[in-house]
């Protein structure tokens, strides 16, 4: 070891960054030589294709920023503790430190790890950084969890946020390095098949990238709240990407849209009302774990769902040809960006869960599988929100017409434009790019007719409806 010490070991999850980390800052203050890592777990082998496939874009970059501060990203395979405990027996660490995670599964895995690794004299210690507000300390006054956002939103007002750590210069590397895996024999991009190569080109993985994006979209901050639900501009900061696997941290968010207010921007309360809408996520996910699993108000279990995969109107769905156009336009948005506008999300849940009468964990599922944004618990909370079934829900009865929702929210139809080519004298490329990316199995060809819708919106709203009052009977 360089001076003598006992390394740290850093173990690096969905915190792929250098700054605004307090586990690497911890890491800092102790003196200690630090052996940052990674391991490819089962959490990992079970991602969806396109967040796996960016989780080893974001795996590549934050190696080489490691390599830049005199450090290295140490890779390992198989379960969590084992490869842990491997590890400090070939480098002598004495600790383990992490950033917490809040889903079920990396809750179990944490708590398992941390009580072997104590078991055996190691210091295993978890620290904040995913999160402006850790889930338990945020409370009603009753001091129950939050079940409905306005409340929390008024509660975490004025709370302090503390402020992000700045990134190191150089990291002590320990006086031997652990052998590291060769991160393309993980494969993580395996299951994106004609994909990545269409979605490749409108990812900027790493810290660095995430940073310039908030420093742009303070630029344009100041109509976020006229132009966040218009599908045919670019009125958000696109930083939920960066957010989900950490390569920005919430509290650099917060901190510099802050001092953009201070400084006199406006704009800026919008937006910060929408990044604790992700911690209200992550509050829900934490205190009612069910958020991920099923539905939140249990009386939904009683609701006749389709669950059938291979039904005709769910296959149109999960292969963005309902007939539909604004719903289509957001789904292939998704397959070739790996992104979804915000509306259209909430358009083609509502049109699955309402119209299609389908289960929203088809469509929570389909979404794991294609955004390179991710997040279990705001893709948990987004679809149980739209369906009905989770906390603070839109009422099921509240049914969205899309075609409305097109003409309102993409009045020339720029949208439908960049993301439909059927039926057009010249498509556009980005429109036409769908096709490339989709398997051939599925046999689509933009120059077929526009189809039909699958289920007509008046019949399939009035069966929802219909469904709905029998179940509120029942
Ligand atoms: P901005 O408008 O710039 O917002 C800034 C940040 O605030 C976002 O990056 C995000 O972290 C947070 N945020 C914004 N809106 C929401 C919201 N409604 N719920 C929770 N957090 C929010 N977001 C994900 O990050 N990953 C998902 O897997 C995901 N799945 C969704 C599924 C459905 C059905 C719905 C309706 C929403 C989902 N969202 C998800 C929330 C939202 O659509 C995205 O966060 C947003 O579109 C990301 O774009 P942006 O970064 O430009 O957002």
């Amino acid at each position: 070891m360089e001076d003598g010490q006992p390394p740290i070991i850093l173990w690096f999850r969905r915190d792929l960054r250098l700054s605004d980390h307090p586990a690497l800052a911890a890491s800092l203050a102790t003196g200690r030589p630090v052996v940052p890592v990674f391991l490819c777990d089962d959490l990992v082998h079970t991602m969806g294709a396109a967040p796996k496939w960016r989780l080893g874009l974001g795996l590549e970059v934050f190696g080489r920023a490691l390599n830049d501060i005199g450090s290295r990203l140490i890779l390992r395979q198989g379960d969590a503790l084992e490869q842990l405990q491997r590890l400090i027996s070939e480098t002598g660490a004495t600790d383990v430190y992490w950033s917490r995670a809040y889903d079920p599964a990396s809750i179990a895995r944490d708590t398992k790890v941390k009580s072997a690794l104590k078991e055996q004299g190691i210091e295993a210690k978890s620290f904040a950084g995913h999160l402006l507000f850790e889930p338990w300390t945020v409370a009603t006054k009753a001091g129950q969890p939050f079940r409905v956002f306005t409340p929390m939103w008024r509660a975490v007002q004025g709370r302090e946020v503390p402020p992000p750590e700045a990134a190191p210069t150089r990291l002590i590397a320990p006086a031997y390095w652990p052998t590291s895996d060769d991160l393309a024999t993980w494969h993580l991009g395996a299951a994106m098949n004609r994909g990545a190569k269409i979605v490749k080109p409108y990812v900027q993985p790493g810290e660095q990238a995430a940073l310039d994006h908030l420093e742009g979209f303070l630029n344009r901050i100041a109509n976020y709240g006229a132009d966040r639900d218009r599908l045919d501009l670019d009125g958000t900061s696109n930083l939920s990407e960066y957010l989900s696997l950490g390569e920005i941290g919430p509290r650099t968010a917060w901190h510099r849209v802050q001092r953009a207010a201070f400084e006199g921007t406006q704009g800026t309360g919008s937006f910060l009302r929408q990044l604790v809408w992700r911690e209200f996520a992550y509050h829900l996910m934490y205190h009612t774990p069910q958020l991920v699993s099923g539905n939140w108000k249990p009386e939904w279990d009683a609701f006749p769902w389709n669950e059938a995969r291979d039904a005709p109107e769910v296959k149109a769905w999960l292969q963005a040809r309902t007939g539909i156009p604004v719903v289509d336009a957001g789904l292939r948005q998704m397959y070739v960006t790996g992104r979804m506008h915000n509306r259209a999300r909430m358009i083609v849940a509502s049109h699955l869960t309402k119209h299609l009468m389908t289960h929203w964990k088809i469509g929570m599922e389909w979404f794991e599988d294609c955004l390179i944004d991710w997040d279990p618990a705001c893709n948990a909370m987004g679809w149980q929100w739209v369906a009905g079934s989770g906390p603070d829900a839109s009422p099921f009865f509240r049914i969205f017409n899309p075609v409305t929702q097109q003409e309102k929210f993409d009045p020339k139809g720029a949208y439908l434009n960049q993301w439909i080519a059927e039926g057009r004298p010249k498509p556009s490329e980005t429109a036409l790019s769908y096709f490339e990316a989709t398997p051939r199995s599925w046999g689509l060809n933009p120059k077929a007719d526009y189809p039909p819708p699958v289920v007509d919106l008046p019949t399939g709203r009035a069966r929802a409806l219909a469904a709905y009052e029998r179940r509120k009977n029942q």
